[in-house]
């Protein structure tokens, strides 16, 4: 039996009647710029994340960049983020040409840890940006006491939570903003590039509004120099049909994630996915952590189970940043992860065989 890693096909054919029913409406509008489908888009987005205002723009990282320029940080300015997280995170900070001070994440949940970023900060701290990384929500309380204590704004990655709870409350309604992305392999994924920023300030929401559409409100009356990523009108008619499907969809995850962690528990090589009472994640990945991590890859891909390593190289030991002078040893947990990190097999479209096919395996190849 073949386990692929997600199958977005049959995610599709589920959906395939809404879908055709919303590109033809979308197509019969003549209208394929901002307009109807997106106002629609993002105020059923914004209630959903329980937040008052949702942007859409033209992808994840876009996201993330018109938000740190919505709250004005630029050169000098530091911003706090996790070694442990995809490139994405630290590129919308160099994007605006702030400085990186990177933080190492907690050893149980690999989520940022909230003790240290209070050691991080400094003067020149002007936000903290912490990652809902695999889908899980990291500690919204400890961060945001820290950040109104020392006056600064948390811009939240939820790139990979979306429909995530803490404490009861839905992830992209809590921090200050934000910063959602709907690329096709994440819970909430569009046909194409999307992406989008939700807050609860209007003066924030109006800023991304403004800077992701040519810097304009009155058009060709240019305020400031903004940019062109406005949610494309065709994936918001997609979003919508989606996001009628989402929380079903993050229950089928968290079946198989309740699967996976029942049959790996006697397993004492692998460390599973440890989540706090406080967290209710979507299972964007089911990571497990094991010293002989690319041996057992190895077995499984024999098998025909796919599996991903999320991610092989963190960003500050990743070419790209090599002009900011890191060296192997600077943040041992992030280092030790990509070493022994492995997301196995998690969608909603999943076969109800698949846990136990993967466990069994797993069991198999193991030394
Ligand atoms: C996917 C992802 C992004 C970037 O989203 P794009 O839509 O691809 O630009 C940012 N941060 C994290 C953690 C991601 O997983």
């Amino acid at each position: 039996m073949k386990v692929p890693f997600l199958d977005l096909q049959a995610a599709t054919n589920e959906l395939r009647s809404e879908l055709d029913e919303a590109y033809r409406r979308f197509m019969d509008s003549g209208w394929y710029i901002l307009g109807e489908e997106v106002e629609a888009f993002e105020s059923e987005y914004a209630e959903y994340c329980e937040s008052e205002h949702c942007v859409g723009v033209g992808t994840g990282l876009d996201a993330l960049t018109l938000a740190l320029r919505a709250i004005d940080v630029g050169p000098g300015d530091e911003v706090i983020v996790p070694t442990n997280t995809y490139i994405a995170t630290w590129l919308a900070v160099t994007q605006v040409g702030a400085t990186i001070v990177p933080v190492e994440p907690d050893e149980q949940t690999y989520n940022i840890n909230p003790t240290l970023i209070q050691s991080a900060l400094t003067k020149k701290t002007k936000a903290i940006m912490p990652v809902n990384l695999y889908g899980q929500p990291f500690d919204y309380d400890a961060v945001t006491s820290i950040a109104n204590d020392a006056g600064v704004k948390v811009v939240v990655d939820n790139a990979q939570g979306q429909g995530a709870r803490y404490k009861g409350r839905r992830v992209g309604g809590i921090a200050n903003i934000e910063c959602h992305s709907f690329y096709p392999s994440k819970n909430l994924g569009a046909y194409g590039e999307a992406g989008a920023v939700t807050t609860r300030d209007p003066q924030i929401a109006e800023r991304v509004r403004v800077l992701r559409n040519y810097g304009s409100k009155i058009r060709y009356h240019n305020d400031e120099c903004g940019t062109n990523s406005r949610i494309d009108a065709l994936q918001a008619a997609f979003l919508r049909v989606k996001l009628r499907h989402l929380d079903q969809w993050n229950a089928r995850r968290k079946e198989l994630a309740r699967s996976y962690g029942m049959g790996l528990l006697k397993i004492s090589q692998l460390q599973l996915p440890v989540v706090p009472e406080w967290a209710d994640p979507v299972w964007h990945l089911f990571v497990i952590r094991l010293p002989h991590r690319n041996k057992l890859q190895e077995r499984l891909t024999q098998r025909g189970i796919q599996t991903i390593i999320h991610y092989p190289i963190p960003p500050h030991l990743s070419k790209a940043y090599e002009a900011l002078g890191y060296k192997r040893g600077d943040f041992p947990i992030a280092e030790c992860l990509t070493d022994e990190v492995l997301s196995l097999p998690v969608g909603p479209h999943a076969d109800p065989a698949h846990p136990n096919v993967v466990v069994t395996a797993i069991v198999d190849c193991l030394p």
